[in-house]
């Protein structure tokens, strides 16, 4: 893509420029400058904290569940340990288990796998399509999506009163979407869901990282989130909740760990039982520094105060869209409206510009790194935008020519965990 050089008004950057960082980069206009991540959405910076956590655990690094030496008793006590600190983390129940995945996308997949026979899944379009794909082997109902918290309830609530009252449903809803920021009404939909007798698995990805999340107390049945965006490393995730459904499923990967006995019968065949705990769907050798690093931030977060991290993201967040409301060509992004809570994610348009062009010359002029495209929820930007995006690679953001009116958005992310 060629990038159109010196030509984004600072005005339209300066209300952007809330977070410095470590490390300088070159500027196509010659020079260094600061960087400034804004894009904690796709993957919030790791915390040093976590790192320091990760490397004073390097020495007594030995494999998981499989030897009997010091090192691998260690190992499994910790790795065992970071199950329990994201429980805790979560509020979790005394009956839930907590499976370690590779990401919320993982986690939603194995859930997917795990549905009861005859499922029916209620999702809304507004969903990332995390939340929205993996449900290719049940009867999906796509719905609407709200221009209000109350519109969501209300639109979930037909929807469920409109299915056979007898057979398994569930709703997969997003605590914070990745395009607005905008927080969903997750406890009113989870009561929703229960009066109507389906269950609610919570995409947390967004919403994790910016307030605490009590699975008990939202009453979801379960709860998804990614470690890469709760400023861990990359690699890791959690599917938390309810144990009947996974234990009743077949292991979503077959091997060891999953497996408690395995027997060759006389008749040539093998036959398997399988763990009923949150090994059941973890096997091969697990992500240790991935679950070990996961641990560690929900303790970091949870050490440094939700309280704080919320009011100081909130400063934030309300200083980027004053700044933003204050310049003409920008129109931001939102379902429900101004006055809704949000999280620390922003998403907008600039007059006359296409969104990949403005955002790789913020990049290459300013040293502000964001995201442009569809954001991975195709349906819920092209509700937002009002029009049919040009066909972009998955995720990513169609080419256009430079002034081409934008049909994608620009998204600035960031949070108080750094
Ligand atoms: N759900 C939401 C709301 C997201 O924003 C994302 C990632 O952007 C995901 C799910 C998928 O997360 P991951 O890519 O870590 O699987």
């Amino acid at each position: 893509m060629s990038v159109p050089t010196a030509v984004v008004d600072p005005s339209v950057c300066a209300p952007l420029a809330v977070l410095g960082a470590d490390v300088t980069v070159p500027l196509v206009t010659g020079g260094e400058v600061g960087y400034a991540a804004l894009d904690y959405a796709a993957s919030a910076p790791a915390l040093q904290r976590v790192w320091d956590d990760v490397a004073a655990y390097a020495p007594y690094y030995g494999s998981v569940h499989r030897g009997a030496g010091y090192l691998s008793q260690l190992s499994t006590d910790l790795f065992e340990s970071s199950r329990v600190t994201v429980a805790e983390f979560l509020g979790c129940r005394a009956e839930d288990q907590v499976v370690f995945t590779r990401s919320t996308t993982d986690s939603l997949n194995l859930l997917a796998a795990a549905l009861p026979a005859d499922c029916e899944v209620f999702v809304f379009e507004t969903e990332h399509h995390a939340s929205l794909l993996p449900w290719r082997g049940a009867r999906v109902t796509c719905l609407d999506a709200p221009r209000t918290p109350d519109q969501a309830v209300a639109t979930l609530e037909r929807a469920l009163s409109g299915r056979a009252p007898h057979g398994p449903a569930l709703v997969c809803v997003t605590g914070a979407s990745n395009v607005t920021g905008e927080l969903w009404p997750v406890r009113e939909l989870a009561a929703a869901a229960h009066a109507h007798g389906a269950r609610i698995v919570l995409d947390a990805a967004q919403l994790a990282p910016h307030h605490p999340v009590d699975i008990a107390e939202l009453d979801v049945d379960w709860v998804a989130f990614s470690g890469h965006k709760l400023y861990a490393p990359f690699g890791s995730g959690v599917l938390a909740g309810r144990a009947d459904w996974l234990v009743d499923a077949e292991p979503y990967l077959a091997g060891g760990g999953a497996s408690r006995k395995v027997t060759r019968r006389t008749d040539g065949s093998v036959d398997v039982e399988w763990h009923t705990t949150a090994a059941r769907h973890e096997a091969g050798s697990p992500n240790v520094i991935g679950v070990y690093s996961i641990a560690a931030a929900c303790k970091a977060l949870t050490e440094a105060g939700f309280d704080r991290l919320v009011a100081r993201e909130q400063q934030l967040v309300t200083r980027v869209r004053e700044g933003l409301a204050g310049v003409p060509e920008v129109k931001v992004l939102s379902l429900f409206g101004d006055d809704a809570p949000r999280v620390g994610v922003i998403s907008f348009v600039v007059e006359g510009w296409n969104s990949s062009h403005f955002a790789a010359a913020l990049s290459a002029e300013y040293g502000i790194g964001v995201r442009d495209g569809l954001f991975c929820a195709h349906p819920l930007v092209r509700t937002l935008l009002g029009s049919e995006p040009q066909e972009p690679g998955e995720c990513g953001a169609p080419e256009a020519a430079p002034g081409e009116r934008s049909l994608n958005a620009i998204r600035v992310s960031f949070g108080a965990g750094t």
